[in-house]
This record gives C-alpha cells, sequence and structure tokens, in this order.
C-alpha cells in the first residue's frame, strides 16, 4: 500500500465522530494558543513589578496567574480525555471491522494465515494504532499549534532575535524526516516479528503433547529463539533512531539558544531591550523547546502506528472469496443436491482435488462417500455449505446454483458434524443451543438425550452448566462428539453432513450414537463420509472417490457386483473386519502393503 494513503484511510474513520472531534480540537487549540499567554505575563511580571515597583499589579497577579492556570488545566484535560476517548471509539470500529471481516472469510483462508499472527494484529497492531490516534495525533495538533503560536509571539517581541534562533530549524527537522522511512520499515518487521512469536508459540500451545512425545522442546526453543532475537533486534534498532532525535534536537536547540543569549546579552548590556523583553522572549524559546521536542518523536511513533494500520488493512482487503448475490433466489421447495461438472482445486498449479464430478443426492436420501484418504471426499461436502466454491462446473439445490442463494439460508438447511468436533469455551448447555440461541431447557435435554449424551451430562457436577474449557478439552473426545451431534439434531436442518461422526466413540456409545445418527438421518438428505461397513450398506447410494474422481456410484449390491475399486475396498474389508476393524478409509500405502 502506498505510504500516503494509510494516513488517509486512518481519518475515514474519523467521520462518524467529527462533532467530537471539531470538540476535542477546539479545547486543543485554546489549551496549545493559551500557552502564549505565558511570556506576556512574564514580561508583565519582570517590567511592572521588579522594575516600575507597581504594587496594585502585584496583587492582582495571583488572581490572574491562578485563574490563567485553572483555564488552562480545565482546556488541558478536556482536550487529553476527548481526544483519546476518540482514539479508543476508533479502535474499537476498526477491531469490530475486523472481527467481521474475519467471520466472513472462507476456512480456506485460515488454512493459509496463521492463527497467531491474526490474533497478534488483533491485539497488538490495534494497540499501536490507538497511540497513533491518541497520542500521535493529539500531540501533532497540540503541539504544533503551541509551537505556531509561540513561534508568532517570539516574532512579536522581538523579530530579530526570533530570526537568530530559528536559523536551526531546518538543521533540526533534516533528520527526522530522513529518519521516519526508516523507522516505519523498522516497525512494521517488528510488527510482523510479533505475529509470527504468537503464531510459534500458539503452536507449541496447541501441539505441546506432539512436541514433548517427540522430545523437540529444544528445537521448537531454538525457533522461537531465533525469532525472538530477530525482532528483539529490529526493535533495538528502531529504539536506537528514536533515541538519536532527541538529542540531536537539543544540540541544534542549544545552537540557537547560544545565539539569542549572546546576542540578546549585549542589546540588554547597551540598553537596546529592557530585561523583561529578553526574558520573555527566552522563555518563549524554552516554552517552544518541549512541544518542538514532542513534535519530532512524534513524527518517529506515528510511523508504528502507521505500518501497524498497513498490517491491519492487508486483513481488512483480503478478498472475499464466497460472496452472495444482492438479490439471492428464494430457497427452492426441492432438495436434492446436483453437482454438474464441479472440479476444484486448492491452488492453481496443485492437482486438482475434484475433477469433473457429476452426480445428484436426491431428497430424503442418503450417501455414503468412500475411498482413500485424500481421495476428495472432505472437499466435496465442503462445496455444500459453500466453505469453498467450484473452480468449474456447478453445485446446484433443488435446481438453483447455490451461489443464486443466500449463504445465510443455505447453511441454515444444513447440519454438519465433523471428526474434529469444536465446542466452545462454554457451558454445555450453550454449546449444544449453538445453532439455536432460543431452544427451550427440555429441547436441548431432548436432544442430547437423542444424541446419548444426557447420562453423561448429568453426571457432572454441573450438568449441562459445565463448562468445557477451550476446545472443549475438559471432556473425552467421544463426549464431544456426542455434544456436537446434539447440537446438529437441535438445529433440525434437512441436509446433514456427517464426517466420519462417530470416529471416536467406544464400542457401546458407538451404537447408540449410531442408531440416533440413523433415526436423525430418516427424512434427510444426508452425506455422510463413511469408515463403517454398517453405514455403507445401508446407504441409498455409495459414491466411490479415487484421486478426486467419482469412480463409481451405486448401491452396496451393485457395485459388489462390479468388481471394481469398491469390491476391492469391500473385500479389504471383509477380511478386516474378521480381525474386526472396521475400517473402509485408509491410507492406500497401508491397505497396499496388506494386500501384497
Ligand atoms: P479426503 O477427505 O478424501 O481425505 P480431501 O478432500 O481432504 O480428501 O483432500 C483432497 C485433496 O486436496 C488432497 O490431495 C489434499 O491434500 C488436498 N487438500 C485438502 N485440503 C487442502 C487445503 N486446504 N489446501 C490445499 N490442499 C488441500
Amino acid at each position: 500500500m502506498p505510504m500516503q494513503s494509510t494516513p488517509r484511510r486512518l481519518l475515514r474513520y474519523l467521520k462518524p465522530y467529527t462533532g467530537a472531534f471539531f470538540l476535542a480540537l477546539g479545547c486543543t487549540v485554546i489549551f496549545g494558543a493559551s500557552e502564549g499567554g505565558i511570556p506576556f505575563i512574564l514580561k508583565q511580571i519582570l517590567d511592572g513589578v521588579f522594575l516600575e515597583k507597581d504594587e496594585t499589579l502585584l496583587a492582582w497577579l495571583p488572581v490572574v496567574i491562578i485563574g490563567f492556570a485553572l483555564f488552562r488545566a480545565l482546556f488541558d484535560f478536556l482536550q487529553s480525555f476527548l481526544l483519546a476517548r476518540l482514539g479508543h471509539l476508533i479502535v474499537k470500529d476498526i477491531r469490530n471491522e475486523m472481527d467481521e471481516k474475519i467471520l466472513m472469510l472462507s476456512p480456506a483462508y485460515f488454512v493459509k494465515e496463521r492463527g497467531g499472527d491474526l490474533l497478534s494484529k488483533v491485539t497488538n497492531d490495534v494497540v499501536l494504532i490507538r497511540s497513533l490516534l491518541t497520542d500521535s495525533v493529539s500531540a501533532v495538533i497540540r503541539d504544533s499549534i503551541r509551537v505556531l503560536v509561540l513561534l508568532s509571539v517570539a516574532f512579536y517581541l522581538d523579530a530579530l532575535l526570533a530570526g537568530i534562533a530559528f536559523f536551526a530549524f531546518p538543521l533540526a527537522v533534516y533528520p527526522v524526516t530522513r529518519f521516519a522511512k526508516r523507522v516505519r520499515k523498522l516497525a512494521r518487521r517488528g510488527q510482523d516479528g510479533v505475529g509470527n512469536l504468537s503464531s510459534l508459540l500458539q503452536q507449541t500451545i496447541l501441539g505441546s503433547k506432539v512436541v514433548q512425545i517427540f522430545g523437540r522442546e529444544q528445537f521448537e526453543h531454538e525457533r522461537y529463539r531465533a525469532e525472538n532475537d530477530r525482532l528483539t533486534g529490529d526493535f533495538v534498532q528502531s529504539e536506537k533512531i528514536r533515541s538519536f532525535t532527541g538529542p540531536l534536537n537539543e544540540v541544534t536547540g542549544s545552537i540557537a539558544i547560544v545565539g539569542v543569549i549572546v546576542y540578546g546579552g549585549y542589546s540588554v548590556i547597551e540598553g537596546v531591550r529592557s530585561q523583561g523583553e529578553f526574558i520573555a522572549f527566552l522563555t518563549t524559546l524554552f516554552l517552544m523547546y518541549e512541544p518542538f521536542k514532542k513534535l519530532t518523536k512524534v513524527f518517529n511513533a506515528a510511523q508504528q502506528g502507521l505500518s501497524a494500520a498497513d498490517r491491519i488493512f492487508e486483513l481488512l482487503d483480503a478478498p472475499i472469496e464466497i460472496t452472495e448475490k444482492a438479490r439471492p433466489l428464494a430457497l427452492p421447495q426441492g432438495r436434492d443436491i446436483e453437482f454438474r461438472g464441479v472440479s476444484f482445486s486448492y491452488e492453481p498449479n496443485k492437482d486438482p482435488a475434484l475433477r469433473e464430478i457429476h452426480c445428484t443426492l436426491p431428497e430424503g436420501e442418503r450417501t455414503a462417500l468412500v475411498g482413500f484418504s485424500g481421495a476428495g471426499k472432505s472437499t466435496f461436502v465442503d462445496l455444500v455449505p459453500r466453505f469453498i466454491d467450484p473452480g468449474e462446473g456447478a453445485v446446484l439445490l433443488g435446481g438453483v446454483d447455490l451461489r443464486e442463494l443466500s449463504l445465510r439460508e443455505l447453511r441454515s438447511q444444513i447440519a454438519m458434524v465433523s471428526q474434529q468436533t469444536f465446542l466452545f469455551h462454554d457451558t454445555i448447555f450453550n454449546n449444544i443451543a449453538y445453532g439455536k440461541p432460543d431452544a427451550t431447557q427440555d429441547e436441548v435435554r431432548e436432544a442430547a438425550e437423542h444424541a446419548f449424551a444426557l447420562s453423561f451430562i448429568e453426571a457432572l457436577p454441573a450438568g449441562f452448566e459445565t463448562e468445557v474449557g477451550e476446545g472443549g478439552l475438559t471432556l473425552s473426545g467421544g463426549e464431544r462428539q456426542r455434544i456436537a451431534i446434539a447440537r446438529a439434531i437441535l438445529k433440525d436442518a434437512p441436509i446433514l453432513i456427517l464426517d466420519e461422526a462417530t470416529a471416536s466413540l467406544d464400542n457401546q456409545a458407538e451404537r447408540e450414537v449410531q442408531s440416533a445418527l440413523e433415526r436423525l438421518e430418516r427424512e434427510r438428505t444426508s452425506l455422510v463420509i463413511a469408515h463403517r461397513l454398517s453405514t455403507v450398506q445401508s446407504a441409498d447410494r455409495i459414491l466411490v472417490f479415487e484421486k478426486g474422481r467419482l469412480a463409481e456410484s451405486g448401491k452396496h449390491e451393485e457395485l459388489l457386483d462390479r468388481s471394481g475399486l469398491y469390491a476391492q475396498l469391500y473385500r479389504l474389508q471383509f477380511q478386516e473386519s474378521k480381525e474386526s476393524t472396521e475400517t473402509l478409509c485408509e491410507e492406500p500405502s497401508a491397505v497396499m502393503s496388506r494386500v501384497s
């Protein structure tokens, strides 16, 4: 993104708060401008009280000074509070926008992007933007007003001296602008580094068992340490530049002050200037020093915020692959699902995961998908709720292309239970009611009962109110799966997608869940990625996938008669089941080695 557009784009976020912004700006202007009064008051004190010995002036001075201080304090408070509040409000909007965007992105996006880096955008980068908006923007407005006002006062008090003092100004500004670009680049590297670090950490947390059992703690730590070193190096480098600008200004500032004191001192000695005039002028210079220094510092700090904004805008600008028509068609009556010449590739130069699939899954029937692992079964089912869209061809529901329907309505028709069940860090009740937030106690209970989950839930100390921990990790795999099944049962959608949904249940639980699922599947169009012979045998049709193609389809007996891939799979299965393993989808290598 070009450098210019980032600040402009950030300014757009001010729009909803224009009123508040101008109010804050007004207070800032008043506060900044009032600083110009200080040299005048000082001049009055020095010349009036000390030189002319004016007693009434002395009597009024406390009132004026305290009044002035109160006035400035009020506007100081207002400007700093109002601007800081504004910064938080804008960051809130950006955060919400990011969350909305993340919710719209297809699951495929999160396969490519690392979760840790995304999280760091939402947590870390957004804080940098806030400090850009609150500290930097307010400092720029306030301090440039202060500098401008004091500058005018200086010229008003003594144009010649002011001219000498500001000879040094360009000297001070030049290096700052030179450094800014480099600071921004370093800041960007630093923020990417923070993203990398959190992503590494997230992996070692999620994969802690893998790390420990394979004894890779050292490797993981080296990897983390290397990234951490790189990151720290970048930070240190940018701190060096930032710390350098302050002292540099100090030196150029001292040159200006030396010039003023030497020349001004002589003119006071010679009686050309009064002491009051000269000290008022010097005070103006000293007063100007602080906001000026802040301004040059802010310049560098702002680069960090800007590069954080770049990272955030990358997320906000990520293309939404799964889009909806402006005027979606109404859901059709029929629930037949048709694949019409569907091909799909995850990446342009990779072999397609699906090639020219033609098939119809009639309403109310159960279709079992079988084939070796990697054959394309999950890709096939992901097309139905539009987690992905076909590269070629179309998927139709009741004769209507899915892309013509509203996403929300389409997905309301589908319940899905996959192998990796996901539970939210919430109560069991809320996890089951996730797809139907207004579900009653009885409905949730009934769903749990049909999923054969009721007995274990009731045995828990808090029952349905038990918190399941992040990802449901306080429950066993089988328990998690039954909760996920209850969630699908409660949704009561006409289309059901089961991805090996009973994989982690023990025999007893599996039998129970199996019959619950069979009851659930009745009257529904269901797609089951099936491992179990019983599921396959009783299916209305079986689709056999091989390397992305639909190799065979038909009923169990028909396919057996054909003596093709299915028959081969079945024979393997038949032999295996004597050894009490019931698997139809296996790694080709594993199966082949057993055949030979
Ligand atoms: P199955 O469900 O039959 O095991 P999949 O549909 O998961 O097969 O995978 C089909 C092919 O697509 C495989 O070659 C797999 O490596 C590839 N694949 C699956 N998901 C992705 C992804 N997110 N990005 C790239 N390739 C993928």
